[in-house]
């Protein structure tokens, strides 16, 4: 099925659907507003293909927008790594990138509208105070004793906190609500506060930098967005978000709507953790293969597609959820036995000598690319005297239900000949180093002709010929299902995520595209390293399995 055959359905379209039937709108505009405090993931992706996805189905627009309203922790090492990952997943967004912090002038004047209107106080508590006045989900708060100052002197104040008269902690700009609201945003909440940092799109020119809740809504109606759609967290937001477009002059006022995020099993979903695995240096970085951000996903062979279709089969619902990893790897799976091409790799290499060919035989055999979709094209593959088969797939002695090579039985090699163990040679510690054989010249692309039945199938490498590689076995990187809830979740890491081994690959994949998934028959699938392959040495990253091997676990 293409994903063109199958527009999801959700509540959220359902809405999109009455507002455009009963002439609330007549177009659809949303938006992606990540901020750029570290690398998407895949529960970004979620998002993204919901605002974007709608974009595209009903015909609107979906702009890109950095929320950079915390010059501290952002870096444009992000902005262009978010940038690249949403383009990289088959989206465009309306026009030019947008920030937050473009709008920081006219974020300034409504400020001070607020101010004017009687409706936003400059505050002196300290933090710890603030905290203190601001009371609990069962205690009202109580008011601060500046909440009372006159509309000049907070407009002194504040143009004071703007030209840096202040320092850090010492004053905050509150929006004058309820603090006994009994949802906790309204207890006056801080608008803007004072930072003297360097903005990575600002440089110096502030040094208050206005608060989420008072930066999104305002960003949404300037643009003229029309479903701001975030996640449950944000839903008692909600009434600040309208209360601020409520009180100052603007001519559009988006609705917001919430989903609840996505978390994987087995996986992380906050940026300041994954932060804290890269700054902890426990991967590699945040496009480690093991992480859950799109770049890791990338760098170990997923699809934009296999991605996007993860998201279309998860659904968007107000339901909280933990989605098991098998459903995403199920996904590439399905994707890469499509349209992955087949090549040899042997990971575990033993020596097989095939002593009735000669010496010097080399052989170039024509072999498909993948065994349904002769339009993908063939490769050669070279067959001589010396191969490597994989150790396991050899057995001194063995019952029927072992249908690979047993000494003095049959074997077919894949895409190859037949052939029969004779005899093995093994090192002092009794290890096999060598597997004698005999191969059947008649049996390239047929059965034996006096009807001898060769169950098995093995794949191999020509010796003489294999590039030497080194695979990257990847397990979860975490040994609990739900890391995140972990007191200490850097306690719960698997210190065995990562496999490493030496093998050997078939020479077609010498020039293998970095990212780009084959399946190594019998293996898996893998794709080549990033960072690391290169003709000199080539490092392939597994990316999932041939199978479910969780169900295995399970059972
Ligand atoms: P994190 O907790 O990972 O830092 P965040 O919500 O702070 O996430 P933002 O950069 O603010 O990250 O997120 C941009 C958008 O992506 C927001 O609209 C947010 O709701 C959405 N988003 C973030 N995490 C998820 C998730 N796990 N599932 C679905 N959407 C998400
Ligand atoms: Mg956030």
């Amino acid at each position: 099925m293409s994903e063109a055959e199958v527009r999801p359905t959700n509540f959220i379209r359902h809405i999109i659907d009455e507002d455009l039937a009963s002439g609330k709108h007549t177009t659809v505009v949303t938006r992606f507003p990540p901020e750029p405090n570290g690398y998407l993931h895949i529960g970004h992706a979620k998002s993204i293909c919901l605002n974007f996805g709608i974009a595209q189905d009903y015909h609107g627009l979906c702009n890109l927008r950095f929320d950079d309203t915390n010059p501290v922790k952002e870096d444009i090492e992000y902005v262009e790594s978010i940038k690249h990952d949403v383009e990289w997943l088959g989206f465009h967004w309306d026009g030019a990138v947008r920030y937050s912090s473009d709008y920081f002038d006219q974020l300034h004047q409504y400020a001070v509208e607020l101010i004017s209107k009687g409706l936003a106080y400059v505050d002196e508590l300290s933090p710890e105070e603030m905290r203190e006045y601001r009371g609990t989900l069962t205690q009202p708060g109580k008011n601060s004793p500046h909440r009372d100052r006159s509309i000049e002197e907070n407009l002194a104040l504040f143009e004071k906190m703007k030209n840096g008269e202040f320092a850090e902690g010492k004053a905050c700009l509150r929006a004058k609500i309820d603090m006994s609201s009994s949802f906790i945003v309204m207890r006056d909440p801080v608008l803007y506060r004072i930072k003297f940092a360097d903005h990575h799109q600002t440089g110096n020119k502030w040094c208050i930098y206005p608060m989420y809740d008072f930066t999104h809504c305002i960003s949404d109606a300037l643009e003229g967005i029309t479903h701001s759609i975030c996640t449950l967290e944000f839903q008692d937001n909600r009434r600040l978000y309208d209360w601020v477009l409520d009180n100052i002059t603007i001519p559009c006022h988006p609705r917001q709507y919430e989903f609840s995020r996505l978390n994987l099993e087995y996986a992380i979903m906050s940026k300041r953790k994954l932060n804290l695995l890269v700054t902890e240096k426990l991967v590699e970085g945040w496009d480690d293969p093991r992480m859950p951000t799109i770049s890791g996903l990338r760098r170990r062979g997923y699809s934009a597609s296999s991605i996007r279709e993860f998201c279309r089969r998860i659904g968007v619902t107000k339901q909280d959820n933990n989605v098991e990893m098998v459903a995403l790897e199920t996904c590439i799976r399905e994707d890469l036995n499509d349209n992955a091409p087949r090549a040899m790799a042997v990971i575990d290499p033993v020596k097989v000598v095939i002593e009735n060919l000669p010496q010097n035989h080399e052989e170039m055999l024509t072999v498909s690319a993948h065994p349904s979709k002769p339009e993908m094209g063939t490769r050669a593959v070279p067959f001589s005297r010396e191969i490597y088969i994989d150790r396991a797939d050899f057995r001194e002695e063995a019952n029927k239900q072992y249908k690979r090579l047993v000494l003095g039985k049959e074997v077919r090699l894949r895409n190859a000949y037949v052939i029969k163990a004779e005899r093995v040679e093994k090192d002092e510690q009794g290890n096999i180093t060598t597997i004698y054989c005999h191969y059947d010249s008649e049996t390239l692309g047929k059965d034996p002709a006096d009807g001898r039945k060769v169950k098995g199938v093995i794949h191999w490498v020509s010796a003489p010929h294999a590039l030497p590689a080194e695979f990257r076995l990847y397990e979860c990187l975490f040994n609990v299902p739900n890391p995140g809830a972990a007191e200490d979740f850097l306690s719960t890491i698997n210190l065995e995520s990562l496999n490493v081994v030496h093998g050997f690959v078939e020479p077609s994949l010498a020039l293998a595209k970095p990212e780009f998934a084959y399946q190594f028959e019998r293996e898996g699938y893998f794709c080549a390293d990033s960072r690391h392959s290169s003709p000199e040495h080539l490092v392939f990253n597994r990316t999932v399995g041939l199978r479910d091997t969780w169900a295995a676990q399970a059972s």
